[in-house]
């Protein structure tokens, strides 16, 4: 993370949200949000101090006291009204986030439209947080249970999908009877504070939703906080881990979805032009900064005489600024992360794998100051090598060759990561086999980025996930509720009594 640096006057500052308020935090350190294709400086974003983290935390708990007891449907209506509005403000919302973060603008709306799913989910809260009952578990006795919420839960996002990933969070920890604290990214705010914005015109009473800006001091007191219960986290693997370690530490609930080395195996029987065309857009969409990004690209036995007609795809992408018409790559989110990737890409090159695509300083006309990388492909990638042990986060594509599928499994069983994985291939008894043997979490057949939609839950695993509840969807709810069990007999006056029972038994 960059250090804080001193506000200048004239540029717009990012507020917090405290109690219903956006108000301006009273920090003396503060952060540039740079539009990454220019440079130009479009905000500030202050780091709170600990009295705005506890009064956001709070003015939270205050709030529980009341939202706990509000009815579903009242819950409800918001995240209809909200789904509504984002709909209403697609345009500006994606406009926003391409400003701030660099995607495209058509995938800048898919950022907002997969966050839009989950608001829709959160509106049929009524479906979803139903408790179970048993009845005459005993004679007389019906046991159900209820789910809860917990109180304060809070939030921690990563800059790549600034508005897809905060919606995976508030929406259903709020939906569920829960008050909230976010912390967005500190690099790309903006267009997540839009969305608490319509949130709050949607109905979200003062106090349920807040914000505190910040990085490593802010997210460490929510770890630390002793009025929150539960907290999501979506980022890297090194800061999920410490805030894994950090809050379960302080007795909190936590789920943290990490980073990734995502494989795929593409097989000779597979449709050349669709996996093809799949493997372009997966490996070097959203400049390869998705945590289910195709990293690794496993070719069996003749697929590996592919190479050079996926080259050419790579090369007709186009790459420029996220808002140009027809642009397929964007910047990288800040000068750090561009520089890391070429880095990686001389590692690559170094370690012994062969550059067959060359994507750094590419040049990008009107956009010289951006951060721009474009496609690279290696192929005779091997796990030992710098560009096949770390996650790149960037439009880098590895290629790696097996003989046989069994070869091709057991490579990515030996990663340690395990969050999203595909097989492109034509044959369902591989593509079944596949779908048995491999152990992540989330599994592609000709689907080569498959974040299930909000009936399901996200279900990274291994090293790209701690806690064993995953975000949005059916887990989520039992994430954000505690599950009280009650056992209840009723007597009335034709009741026998059986005397005193030193038994377990009901
Ligand atoms: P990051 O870990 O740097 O930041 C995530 C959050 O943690 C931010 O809010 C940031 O302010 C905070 N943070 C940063 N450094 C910290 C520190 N030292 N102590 C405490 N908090 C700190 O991640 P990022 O660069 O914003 O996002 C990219 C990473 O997120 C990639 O590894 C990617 O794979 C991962 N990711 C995972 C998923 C998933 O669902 N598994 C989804 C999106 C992104």
């Amino acid at each position: 993370m960059d250090a804080p640096v001193k506000p200048a006057t004239q540029v717009a500052t990012v507020k917090l949200l405290i109690g219903g308020e956006f108000v301006e935090s009273k920090t003396s350190e503060w952060r540039d949000v740079i539009n990454p294709a220019t440079q130009q400086v479009l905000a500030r974003v202050p780091f709170a101090t600990p009295a705005e983290v506890d009064a956001a935390v709070a003015s939270a708990q205050q709030a529980f006291k009341t939202w706990k007891k509000t009815s579903i449907g009242a819950r409800a209506r918001i995240f209809l009204k909200l789904q509504q509005l984002i709909r209403e403000n697609m345009g500006e919302l994606a406009a926003l986030l391409t400003a701030e973060q660099g995607k495209t603008l058509p995938d800048a709306e898919g950022d907002v439209f997969r966050g839009l799913e989950v608001v829709e989910h959160a509106a049929s809260i009524g479906n979803l947080q139903l408790g179970e009952l048993a009845n005459n578990v005993a004679g007389g006795v019906d046991t159900y249970t209820l789910l809860q919420p917990l109180g304060v839960c809070a939030g921690i996002t990563p800059f790549n999908f600034p508005a897809m990933i905060p919606l995976w969070m508030f929406p259903m920890a709020i939906a569920t009877g829960n008050t909230f604290v976010l912390k967005p990214s500190e690099q790309d705010p903006m267009v997540t504070m839009r969305l608490v914005e319509l949130a709050m015109e949607a109905g979200v009473p003062p106090g349920v939703l807040n914000v505190v800006h910040g990085g490593e001091q802010v997210v460490n007191a929510i770890c630390d906080h002793k009025d929150i219960k539960a907290i999501s986290f979506v980022g890297s693997t090194k800061v999920g881990t410490h805030v894994y370690n950090r809050a379960t530490l302080a007795g909190k609930r936590a789920q943290c979805m990490m980073g990734a080395k995502n494989h795929c195996i593409v097989l000779p029987d597979a449709n050349k032009e669709q996996t093809l065309n799949a493997l372009a857009g997966a490996s070097f969409g959203a400049a390869g900064q998705r945590c289910m990004a195709l990293s690794v690209a496993v070719l069996v036995g003749e697929a590996r005489n592919w190479i050079p007609d996926l080259v050419a795809k790579a090369k007709t992408l186009k790459v420029s600024g996220g808002t140009e018409k027809g642009t397929d790559v964007g910047p990288l989110v800040s000068c750090a992360a561009r520089d890391r990737v070429t880095s990686l890409i001389e590692r690559g090159v170094a370690d012994g794998a062969t550059l067959e695509l060359d994507g750094r300083n590419p040049h990008v006309p009107g956009y010289e100051q951006g951060n721009f990388v474009g496609p690279t492909v290696f192929s005779g990638v091997k796990p030992g090598m710098s560009i096949y042990d770390q996650e790149i986060f960037g439009p880098v594509l590895c290629l790696a060759e097996a003989e046989t599928l069994d070869d091709a499994i057991e490579l990515i069983n030996s990663n340690p990561n395990g969050n999203g994985t595909a097989i492109f291939t034509q044959s369902g008894a591989a593509a079944r086999k596949f779908q048995e043997e491999i152990d992540v979490g989330q599994v592609g057949i000709n689907v080569p980025i498959p974040v299930p939609v909000p009936l399901f839950s996200f279900s990274g695993s291994r090293a790209s996930k701690l806690g064993d509840l995953g975000p949005y969807g059916k887990q989520v709810i039992l994430f954000y509720t505690q599950t009280k069990t009650i056992t209840a007999r009723w007597f009335d006056d034709s009741t026998t009594s059986h005397g005193v029972n030193t038994t377990i038994s009901l």
